[in-house]
């Protein structure tokens, strides 16, 4: 059965008089575009740090603030291992201003639940922590702020914190250790293979979270938390920005920068001529599953033509998407399911993935429908192909 219409000579006159009220405009590809966001206040303060408002009246009387900081796992060293995500717990177990029962009620407060993974993540590139405020009462928008800003440097980072800390990142990490989990590793490892992400992922290693001293996750987060690789962001239905900026200049202004603060280095991921394959069993899958990649550099948004060709790839992801849809209704279809997107994996390096589920006998057919399409589509160089199964 077709569910989709098909494009009958009615329904193609149809749409041709609904286009009619577009306009062609003339546009010139290399024209630079700015870089000023658009509706948005923002700023960088002498200590470095920066800082984007928004007004955003939906929905009614919230905000949204977020502190993101550039430093994921993939600036571990091999003793430091998970580090990054750790000095996320400890941020919300106690700051020089706050303790954790300070910490707790503010979270209540807000009605956010309470936990570092609840309000916060880290990646292999940066680590965000997020909080969702009412901004009817201003004084709980001026004290999340208040938490962000010790976030970025005062975070207490003790023997006794970090103890009481491990478990719950012990848990964490035995709960990524299901089929689930290891295959999405796997699948990781094989894209980044080359690369120092690849070894970085990051809920790191049971040694280092059993292990680490305070000494080390304290040396990691001096050395890398500076207001220069942060940003604050504060999008909500707020009456004006100037007084979130002033709010912000309030908790953050008086922070003084190190005076040499290490440069975040670039880690790059290699290219392959070869396409690459791997085949996982497990017995604890829930199904089986197809997956191709092909990595390629994250593109740059700086012409009007990059934005041409971001909206033709957001067009040509929605288009392919219906046709997988198609082919997945029809009659024996190669697998029950099929989409494409792209998606950044790390900072320099991003990738179109298409990924399928299919019968536990079906990788092959199901692959080789799908390769039908990389090939129509696409080019040899960095594809990674990946099939799941359930033994
Ligand atoms: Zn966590």
């Amino acid at each position: 059965m077709d569910l989709l219409p098909v494009e009958s000579p009615q329904i193609l006159s149809k749409s041709k008089r609904r286009f009619r009220s577009l306009k062609l405009v003339n546009v010139n590809y290399d024209d630079v575009l700015s870089e000023t966001p658009y509706g948005v206040d923002y700023g960088r303060l002498n200590n470095g740090l920066t800082y984007y408002v928004r007004c955003n009246s939906k929905p009614k009387m919230r905000a949204a603030l977020a502190l993101a900081v550039k430093v994921g796992s993939v600036l571990e060293e091999e003793a430091e291992r998970g580090v990054a995500h750790i000095v996320e717990h400890l941020a919300f177990s106690a700051t020089k201003k706050y303790t954790n029962h300070d910490l707790v009620k503010f979270l209540e407060s807000i009605g956010a639940e309470f936990g570092a993974c609840q309000n916060a993540v880290t990646s292999a590139d940066e680590t965000v922590y997020e909080l969702f405020v009412p901004v009817d009462k201003p004084e709980l928008l001026s004290q999340a702020i208040s938490v962000l800003a010790e976030f970025s440097s005062e975070v207490r980072v003790s023997a006794d914190d970090l103890e009481k800390e491990r478990g719950a990142v012990l848990e964490e990490y035995r709960g990524s250790r299901n089929a689930n989990g290891r295959m999405q590793d796997a699948h990781w490892v094989l894209m980044m293979e080359g690369s120092k992400y690849a070894e970085r992922l990051p809920i790191g290693l049971e040694k280092v979270i059993r292990t680490v001293s305070s000494e080390i996750v304290k040396k990691f987060y001096k050395k890398w938390y500076h207001l220069q690789n942060m940003a604050l962001i504060a999008v909500g239905d707020f009456p004006d920005t100037q007084s979130v900026v002033e709010l912000i200049k309030t908790h953050f202004e008086d922070k003084i920068p190190a005076p040499n603060p290490p440069l975040i280095p670039q880690f790059m991921v290699p290219s392959h001529e070869e396409p690459r394959f791997s085949s996982f069993v497990e017995s604890e899958a829930a199904g089986s599953a197809v997956m191709i990649s092909c990595k390629v550099p994250v593109d740059e948004l700086k012409t009007v033509k990059d934005y041409r060709n971001l909206l033709a790839e957001s067009m040509f992801f929605h288009a392919l998407n219906q046709r997988f849809f198609k082919l997945s209704r029809k009659k024996d279809p190669p697998y029950f399911s099929c989409s494409a997107a792209a998606d950044v994996l790390v900072r320099p390096t991003k990738a179109y993935i298409m990924t399928s589920s299919c019968r536990q006998n079906g990788t092959s057919t199901a692959l080789e429908s799908m390769l039908i399409e990389v090939c129509l589509l696409s080019h040899r160089t960095n594809l990674i192909c990946i099939h799941f199964t359930y033994a």
